[in-house]
């Protein structure tokens, strides 16, 4: 049995009248999608290998509608499923078919920028791209970068603290954030942090961020701008080997040189991201880094100095620094566009584990193995400067029972990295996609606290439920408030 069992399609809205009346006093027409045509559009995320129709679209425009939706569903027992762009690759926002989708994508206005403050204050869907676009003129930005920035959105990266290529230096979400206002399960609205740091108290921000819209939902979120560099190079070197490449990374890193981003390109990525971005990559070479360096011009000099010098240890076959602007945006264009360009060639699973610095090589190497045992192609490619892994598990989806023999494949690889000290998500959340393999990482202890948290916040756990945590476990938790007959049947 296939993790996604559980999943059923239902093409005919079962949405309660009594509820529906109730929606329709807070919402106009057009906030509401009942229609089957419509409510497709929201049945999947970025993993697109599973669909499940929700009873509703809601399309709130304030905190305050989003309160009253999310009262409403409670008294109704409706489940929720917090929903931003629906980028995830994980599955955070695919619906389970008793379930609205609660959409946020209309709340897209920067309500302040203020930048003697360090901050901008913004609705849930805003992009993650607009607000570096709203102060780029003031020598500003707001740093976490996925490479789906241009259409993502703030509320979904706190939900799934994301990440990206530049956090290397910056941080990931959970380090640029300020505060949110989040609207609970019951439709109160709460506020954690502001416009300042260190907020008083317990620390919840941090608890909000990665909660993968379980425990509020996110209406508003004031982020931290950072002043811009003054400049930026990449320098791309190529290597022979897996190993080399791997260990220039740990040795750069190790000599305490902070790079803004590194990443990692395998061969098979190399040339799929080349043929979509002539990005001048080369295509004799087993692995590429692409190391980019900020600051003034002379501190960019030095540092390249000294990246070069750390790297001529590992014979680097290949070496090109970016000579100008346009040379630059091409080779990140190359490197950004990788998932889409991709996806172009072939389905993906996309793995997000993480592993220690010091086991790149090693793991790298086993991730090639693991895939090779299941007879499936793999192109890597990861924000390798944090020990952030994405094997893209190349699969045909029209080949019967792929979908289970690449789950199998993807579940080896995230158990490699925690018994290799890491852990099974490093940007991309757990969602539906890891949520059974939760035990791999975390004793019943682990779990059942999380639980309890999510509890708090979400007695009748209506927010984004079936996600995170095993179906089975997260039930007999429901039920029982521990696992200790789960423990008995073992
Ligand atoms: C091509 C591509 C490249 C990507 N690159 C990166 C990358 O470099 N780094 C990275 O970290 N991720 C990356 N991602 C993954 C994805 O873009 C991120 O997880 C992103 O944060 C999701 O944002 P979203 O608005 O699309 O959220 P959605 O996909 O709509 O939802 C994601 C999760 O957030 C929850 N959520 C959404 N809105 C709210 C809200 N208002 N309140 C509470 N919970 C909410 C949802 O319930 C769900 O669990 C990539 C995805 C794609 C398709």
């Amino acid at each position: 049995m296939g993790l996604f069992s559980t999943l059923h399609d239902n093409s005919t809205s079962n949405l309660p009248r009594s509820a529906l009346a109730e929606f329709q006093q807070v919402l106009q027409p057009n906030q509401i999608i009942l229609d089957e045509m419509g409510r497709r559009a929201y049945e999947t995320d970025a993993f697109t290998a599973y669909k499940v129709m929700p009873l509703a679209v809601l399309l709130p425009s304030s905190t305050q509608e989003v309160a009253d939706i999310t009262a409403i569903a409670h008294r109704f027992d409706i489940p929720i499923i917090p929903r931003g762009a629906g980028t995830s690759l994980a599955g955070g926002a695919i619906p389970i078919e008793t379930a609205i989708v609660l959409c946020l994508s209309r709340m897209n206005k920067i309500l302040d920028i203020n930048t003697t403050n360090r901050s901008a204050k913004v609705q849930a869907g805003v992009t993650n791209l607009a607000i570096s676009d709203a102060v780029s003129d003031q020598g500003f930005f707001y740093a976490p970068d996925p490479s789906s920035q241009l259409a993502c959105t703030i509320a979904g990266n706190i939900a799934m603290n994301s990440g990206g290529a530049h956090c290397l230096k910056y941080g990931v979400t959970t380090h640029n954030l300020m505060g949110v206002t989040l609207v609970t399960s019951e439709g109160e609205i709460l506020e954690f942090g502001g416009d300042y740091l260190d907020p008083a108290g317990y620390d919840f921000l941090s608890l909000i961020v990665g909660s993968e819209g379980g425990l509020g939902i996110v209406t508003e979120a004031t982020v931290m701008l950072r002043p811009k560099a003054e400049g930026a190079r990449p320098l791309l070197l190529g290597f022979e080997t897996h190993e080399e490449a791997g260990d220039c990374v740990a040795a750069i890193i190790g000599d305490g040189i902070t790079p803004v981003a590194i990443e990692f390109m395998d061969r098979p990525a190399i040339k799929v991201c080349e043929d979509f971005a002539q990005a001048g990559y080369p295509l004799d070479v087993e692995a590429l880094l692409l190391i980019e360096v900020e600051g003034a011009p002379l501190e960019i000099d030095e540092s390249l100095q000294k990246i070069i010098r750390t790297a001529s240890q590992f014979n680097p076959v290949h070496k090109r620094l970016a000579k100008s602007d346009e040379e630059a945006a091409a080779i990140w264009l190359g490197r950004k566009s990788a998932f889409g360009a991709i996806g172009r060639i072939s389905e993906y699973l996309c793995m997000d584990g993480v592993i220690p610095l010091s086991k790149l090589s090693s793991v790298l190497a086993k991730i090639n193995e693991i895939c090779a045992s299941h007879k499936l192609d793999v192109a890597n490619i990861f924000h390798a400067g944090d020990g952030n892994m994405h094997p893209l598990i190349l699969y045909d989806a029209n080949k019967p029972g792929i979908i289970e023999i690449v789950e199998k494949c993807g579940a080896e690889i995230l158990e490699l990295c925690v018994l290799a000290g890491g852990c099974i998500t490093g940007e991309h959340g757990v969602g539906l996609e890891k949520r059974d393999l939760m035990p791999l990482q975390f004793n019943e202890m682990d779990l059942v606290n999380q639980m309890r948290i999510k509890q708090l916040f979400d007695p009748k756990w209506l927010l984004n439920p079936d996600k995170v945590f095993p179906i089975e476990i997260s039930k007999v938790f429901q039920e029982e408030g521990s696992l200790a007959s789960l423990r008995d049947e073992t």
